[in-house]
């Protein structure tokens, strides 16, 4: 069975562009990349030609995610596969390529109807090296587990589990609700080094919860997040450790109101077989409006 490896990029509609393109850079320290039109702005945050497309168009929302293949011959199965999983799908044209800078592409909907994109050969500008959008100590940490994870809101829990399957993806839920037995929870899938790409059944409302990103350096992560605290950007948890992937993170809030979760020290390396757990390792006090801290677990 052929996979997909990674998440690639993301195109994330906006309703305040301004606001973003600030945030983008001066928050999660990425540089907008060459290219931009009005209305639409790329970030940057690698050698890659871009891994964030902003979308001017108001929905604040996620209007689509590429995720990789290895090559032609990746690229070629994963049609059959599709085929075979009865999964609908549409080769792009050279001009849809060439738009998201990948050498092929295809196009789907996954059963919440979410504009997943499959494509192999990004551009990769190794001659342009990343400016960030404000200081690092560092950078992203990528690499072959691509940009980080999406958690998205999934209607029907078990057909979303049954197509990201069919794209090689494995998972299960590994932090199941207090009272709905090992089955019932979050579903957490990966396809590659990182413990997971895509997560769902958190909510079942039709958008992006939180993008999950990664430092290399836990200076970076200390350096971000007293940026966020001196800029006043709204914080939702603060520091603390998951059991499943063993990031330390914390979550802010994006202009568009949903969540950036911006980490360190996940176990990038390992792939685990399934398990589950009934708390985080510490932390992840959520911040209620009137500023106070609580314990969600
Ligand atoms: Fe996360």
């Amino acid at each position: 069975m052929v996979s997909v490896t990674e998440l690639g990029y993301l195109g994330l509609s906006v309703s305040d562009l301004g606001a973003w393109k600030e945030f983008g850079t001066e928050i999660l320290a990425m540089e907008i990349a060459d290219g931009g039109t009005e209305g639409f702005c790329q970030l940057r945050a690698d050698y890659w030609h871009r891994r964030i497309d902003l979308i001017g168009d108001g929905d604040d929302n996620i209007a689509y995610f590429g995720l990789r293949v290895a090559g032609r011959e990746e690229f070629a199965l994963m049609q059959e596969q599709l085929n075979a999983a009865g999964i609908e799908f549409r080769v792009g044209t050279v001009e849809e390529a060439e738009e998201r800078k990948v050498t092929e592409i295809l196009r789907l909907t996954d059963p919440d109807g979410y504009n997943v994109e499959i494509f192999h050969g990004p551009c990769v500008e190794r001659h342009k090296p990343f400016h960030p959008g404000r200081r690092m100590h560092h950078r992203y940490l990528l690499g072959n587990a691509g940009l980080g994870h999406i958690v998205i809101g999934q209607k029907d829990v078990e057909a979303a589990y049954q197509f990201y399957k069919a794209l090689g993806m494995r998972g299960d839920v590994e932090y199941p609700n207090r009272e709905g037995g090992t089955k019932d929870g979050p579903t957490f899938m990966t396809c590659n080094e990182r413990d997971h790409t895509i997560a769902f059944g958190m909510g079942n409302e039709h958008r992006i919860y939180h993008l999950g990103l990664q430092f290399e350096s836990f200076d970076d992560f200390g350096f971000t997040y007293d940026i966020a605290m001196e800029r006043g950007v709204g914080f939702f948890f603060h520091p603390g450790r998951h059991s499943n992937d063993n990031m330390v993170s914390f979550y802010i809030h994006t202009p568009s109101d949903w969540l950036i979760e911006m980490g360190w020290g996940g176990n990038v390396g390992s792939n685990p077989q399934s398990e589950y757990y009934p708390d985080d390792i510490f932390g992840h006090h959520h911040q209620n409006e009137d500023g106070s801290l609580k314990k969600l677990h």
